[in-house]
């Protein structure tokens, strides 16, 4: 059994899928269970409609939770990142296996590789594929999923892919026969028409700048996101924008969900948000690209954290 963390992204899926098709091709019979639903721009994946989601059914999930005999955590570093999931996942007697690529893993397993080097989980998994000398398993279908996960993890090879050893896995992936040119189309040329305009609505409307601070911030309420017909998934990757402002170091996405208000953070240099995020918003993930949420309002949630910046930040 294949688990990723909650709201899972290209990397999580991509991953999973990969993992799914080589397990496949090796006689076995997976299953991937994901916290909650996936975004639509990942559906395309072949199989990705075997994928199960915990929160829909919660009974038959947990069965499979139980009679797993391997569970493989993939692209996260605590069990708190699997939602729901936690409490079936702790119970498990499987052999319990982690490949990821976040900063201190604490997720309980008989086998951990993770590594804050590598780019993404994918290319964590083909690694893990070659040193079990099992290459010639990769299929072009195998190969087009790993390559999802590299690709939307570095956002098409601009951040956490300066290291040559990525574009060795890379290559390895092309000369699988991918088409990476179809890979890019349906995952970035595949949104909706409401959701370009939500992204320019929150760019001309919603976005606030704040030059002494080198800070940028989108915020987003529960009433916008229905006007907007908003689906999981739309918001991805709005957070980056501000950072393409000349001057921004630090950009934050704030979004207003039925329990919480989420939190994105992305920074460009030496400003740790994975910090940040765990210190301020019981959050976490990368050092320039991490997350967290608050129990507070939209509006009590960005005064406080207006009211950090300062500590940050000076304003010049
Ligand atoms: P995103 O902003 O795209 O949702 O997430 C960016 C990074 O932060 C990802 O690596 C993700 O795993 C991590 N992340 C997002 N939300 C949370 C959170 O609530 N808790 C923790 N620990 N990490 C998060
Ligand atoms: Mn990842």
């Amino acid at each position: 059994m294949i688990v990723t963390h909650i709201n899972p992204d290209g990397d999580a899926i991509g991953s999973a899928m990969g993992v799914y098709h080589f397990l496949k091709g090796l006689g076995t019979k997976p299953e991937v269970i994901i916290p909650n639903d996936m975004p639509g721009f990942l559906k395309w994946l072949p199989e990705s409609s075997a994928i199960k989601v915990f929160s829909r059914n919660k009974k038959k999930a947990t069965r499979i939770i139980k009679d797993a005999g391997t569970v493989l955590f993939l692209d996260f570093n605590s069990l708190d990142r699997t939602g729901e999931m936690k409490e079936s996942l702790l119970s498990t007697s499987a052999f319990r296996m982690l490949i990821d690529h976040h900063p201190g893993p604490e997720v309980p397993a008989e086998y951990v590789l993770s590594d804050i080097n590598v780019s993404s989980t994918a290319e964590l998994v083909f690694r893990f594929i070659e040193w079990l000398g099992k290459v010639d398993l990769v299929t072009p279908v195998v190969a087009e999923c790993l390559y999802t996960g590299i690709m939307t993890d570095t956002g098409c090879f601009s951040y956490n892919s300066s290291k040559p050893g990525t574009y060795k896995v890379l290559s390895k992936l092309l000369e699988k026969g991918i088409d990476k040119d179809k890979v890019y189309d349906k995952v970035y040329d595949n949104f909706s028409e409401n959701r370009m305009r939500l992204l320019g609505y929150c760019l001309d409307k919603k976005m606030v700048v704040m030059p002494g601070y080198k800070t940028a911030y989108i915020s987003l309420t529960k009433k916008e996101k229905e006007k907007y017909g908003f689906a999981i998934g739309d918001s991805e990757g709005f957070v980056n924008y501000p950072l393409s402002i000349k001057g921004i170091e630090f950009a934050v996405f704030f979004m207003e969900n039925d329990k919480n208000v989420k939190l994105s953070f992305r920074s460009k240099g030496n400003f740790n948000v994975n910090e940040f995020s765990r210190k301020h918003f019981g959050g976490g993930g990368h050092y320039n690209a991490s997350g967290g949420e608050s129990g507070l309002s939209m509006d009590e949630t960005i005064s406080k954290f207006c009211g950090l910046l300062p500590r940050y930040f000076q304003n010049d």
